[in-house]
């Protein structure tokens, strides 16, 4: 037999004979990238490719990006606004007109009674950020309720907290093309090549090209890790405890950039005393990592001509996610790390436009970074909008966190959940499904009619997904991108941006707000509400010069970058804060996290796989996503399953505090072993055991951090269990 290049057969692509190529930016995660979506000569979709010439992807996509036109049509997609009077009853389908009306008397009917603030609106990091504008417009300026959050509070809120804390605005410095420069690279809780398989490949790129060292702080053995130069397998919860003792090594061995820390920030000398009580050795038996390993890293970070950190949710879903992120700032400003190329903080954020919600829709303060305790700001928007400043509140009403709180209590009576899934994405479900049962009214709109928590609704209103719709959204590099409206919304669907207009004027009736008809006039209104408006400034980008440049980031002024805009904020060492300077907070820790004991003696943790996104509402549809992992799994040490008797593949229950789980069991030394992992896709399964203490700061779940025990069960038993959980 014959080997090697000369006889290797070409892979050979089928021709999918496609007749035009639409723009687009992919509806999954925040990398952003452009995809190209194929028409045959019917106009019919029948592919997807990355776009060559987009600086995001340059021509590549992950699995879901490769597989996204299959959800056109996917099972499960809702077809008809449907409505009930009772919780259970069956659904009966109805028109769009009465499904609004019905739902407008309803919210009217509860803030009559109850008071403006007991109907909430939770959102979504998944419209296009049009969609959220409108929305902001619609809650603000018209509903009126201060109970207003996104979904932003279960993935990066902690990232807002700690950027606003730090640089006194939200918005992340950096940007990708920081790999090309950087000189060490440090990632905490972040599986970068399965969360975010096209940002991991633009870093592999750039560490092909110039090697610098990678380090990846995780409890888990990831595939991140399995790449890293060192690998930190750090305690839960510990992150504050590691960044202190890499402090402490900084100072003690005078490494800092004095001179950037004395021009550009304030508060050194109270951080200078706190990391006084982290010395590596004491600190060492807290995080789990040697004290040698931690001098080597502080070392190595500190002396490098530029360094960079990354993180994603092993930092934001903690009891001190935002203390995280600020000491994620606090390493980076000590060592000159903000604002040059190769020297940043960059939160790689999760959904394609939890940064779109998070600059336009008002759900945290008003449009455009703009805070309602600020009189100023509140009057800028009110004149804009043509509504009286006292409608709007002096500051920000419940997060998503505490609205299902505050349903339990009996605070809010009413709710419209947009695109978001909390029957299986918040943490513990059980009381989750408790609250949704006792609201009065629950308006339910999604693209799918099978989205678990749309069997506690009164109204369902079916969305229009993805290219069925026109806008932007914005990614985690700040890059604005653009879907154009590749085909009509799904059967008796409709857009979101259509669903907020015709609500509006159900609150608008005599039009004294003004609501754009089309996305790309709302897009007009974000310009004009942006311009020479902090570092939000997006006056000079258009769908036109959007689409030509494959994404511009922000800010990108009027008069200056037309098609560029820029790469980083904060280059000349001015910040948002009223001095102009950094504030460098002293972070202490303290331990408030579950911690595995006697009676549950594993950590739980969880996270994300490639193939799935988020609660698999979309994923769990497309056959070649879903065939990789369809059913609930957890990955446990082979040491510590064989003390208990499990086998690979075999069934287990997990029992915590707040419920029980049944997963098939996979051996893997990825995990130690005190410790099992289970993807947090699946319904009914990992939130039934999750805790979920709240981030002071940032109010997001700890959702890594709980105890667990473990039990071998029978085999023909948990088929029973998950198909009776699974029934809807
Ligand atoms: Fe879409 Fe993210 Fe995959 Fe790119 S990496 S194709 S944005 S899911």
């Amino acid at each position: 037999m014959l080997f090697g290049r000369k006889n290797r057969k070409p892979i050979i692509i089928p021709d999918k004979k496609v007749k035009a190529w639409k723009y687009t930016t992919c509806n999954y995660c925040s990398t952003g990238c452009s995809i190209e979506i194929g028409l045959d000569e019917n106009q019919q979709i029948i592919t997807t490719r990355g776009h060559a010439e987009a600086d995001v992807n340059r021509g590549k996509l992950c699995i879901k990006g490769l597989l996204e036109h299959e959800l056109f049509d996917s099972a499960g997609r809702g077809t008809e606004p449907l409505i009930r009077t009772q919780h259970f009853e069956p659904f009966l389908p109805t028109s769009w007109q009465k499904a609004l009306d019905h739902s407008a008397e309803q919210i009217k009917n509860i803030q009559i009674k109850y008071g403006r603030d007991a109907f909430a609106i939770v959102s979504t990091g998944q419209l296009l950020t049009e969609e959220f504008y409108t929305l902001g417009k619609l809650v603000r300026a018209c509903i009126g309720t201060n109970n207003y959050d996104g979904n932003t509070t279960l993935c990066m809120a902690s990232a807002v907290s700690g950027y606003k804390r730090s640089f006194g605005l939200d918005g992340p410095p950096g940007c990708y093309d920081d790999f090309e420069h950087t000189h060490c690279l440090m990632a905490f809780g972040s599986n970068l090549p399965e969360q975010h398989p096209i940002i991991y490949w633009r870093l592999k790129e750039a560490l092909e090209k110039r090697k610098f060292p990678l380090i990846v702080v995780d409890p888990r053995v990831t595939m991140f890790a399995q790449f890293a130069d060192i690998h930190l397998p750090i305690t839960p919860g510990t992150d504050c405890v590691l960044i202190n003792a890499m402090l402490y090594v900084i100072l003690d061995e005078n490494l800092q950039d004095q001179s950037y820390i004395e021009a550009n920030t304030h508060g050194f000398d109270e951080i200078k005393r706190v990391v006084q009580d982290y010395d590596p050795k004491s600190a060492q038996h807290i995080c789990g990592i040697d004290e040698d390993t931690i001098r080597t890293v502080a070392r190595l970070y500190a002396k490098a001509p530029s360094a960079m950190s990354i993180w994603t949710m092993g930092i934001n879903q903690s009891t001190h996610g935002s203390d995280g992120v600020v000491n994620i700032n606090n390493l980076n400003l000590i060592t000159g790390n903000i604002g040059k190329k190769g020297g940043t903080s960059l939160s790689i954020t999760g959904q394609c436009n939890a940064m779109g919600t998070r600059e336009w829709s008002s759900c945290s303060g008003l449009p455009g970074y703009r805070y309602l305790e600020n009189s100023t700001e509140r009057k800028e928007v009110a004149n804009f909008w043509r509504i009286e400043e006292s409608f709007l509140p002096k500051k920000r009403g419940l997060s998503q966190t505490d609205i299902f709180a505050a349903i339990e209590t009996g605070e809010i009576k009413g709710l419209w959940l947009i695109a978001t899934n909390p029957m299986t994405s918040m943490p513990n479900t059980a009381r989750i499904r408790k609250a949704l049962e006792k609201l009065e009214f629950l308006i339910v709109q999604d693209v799918y009619q099978d989205v678990e928590t749309n069997q506690y609704a009164h109204v369902y209103l079916p969305a229009a997904v993805w290219a069925e719709k026109e806008g932007c959204h914005t990614n985690t590099e700040r890059r604005v991108n653009l879907t154009r409206n590749v085909l009509p919304p799904f059967a008796n669907s409709k857009t979101d941006f259509w669903i907020f207009n015709q609500m509006a004027e159900r609150f608008n009736p005599s039009n004294k707000v003004a609501f754009p008809q089309t996305p790309e006039g709302a897009f007009e209104e974000m310009k004009q509400l942006s311009k020479g408006h902090k570092t939000l400034d997006i006056s000079a980008m258009s769908y036109d010069n959007i689409e030509k440049a494959r994404g511009i980031q922000w800010p990108c002024r009027e008069g200056e970058h037309h098609l560029t805009g820029e790469a980083r904020l904060y280059t000349n060492g001015v910040f948002a804060t009223p001095s102009g300077k950094a504030n460098l907070i002293a972070i202490n820790f303290f331990n408030n996290n579950e911690q595995p004991c006697q009676q549950y003696p594993f950590w739980l943790n969880s996270g994300r796989v490639v193939e799935h996104f988020h609660t698999r509402t979309r994923t769990g549809k497309i056959g070649n996503c879903n065939k990789f992992s369809p059913t609930p799994y957890m990955e446990i040490n082979p040491d510590a399953a064989q003390k208990l008797g499990v086998t690979h593949q075999s069934y287990v229950r997990l029992v915590s505090r707040r419920g029980d789980a049944v997963v098939m069991a996979q051996l893997t030394h990825r995990v130690p072993p005190n410790m099992v992992f289970i993807p947090f896709h699946y319904h009914d399964c990992v939130n039934r055991l999750t805790l979920g203490l709240l981030d002071p700061h940032s109010r997001q779940p700890a959702f890594k951090q709980a105890a667990v025990k473990i039990t071998a069960i029978d085999q023909k038993h948990a088929a029973t269990i998950n198909l009776q959980r699974r029934r809807f």
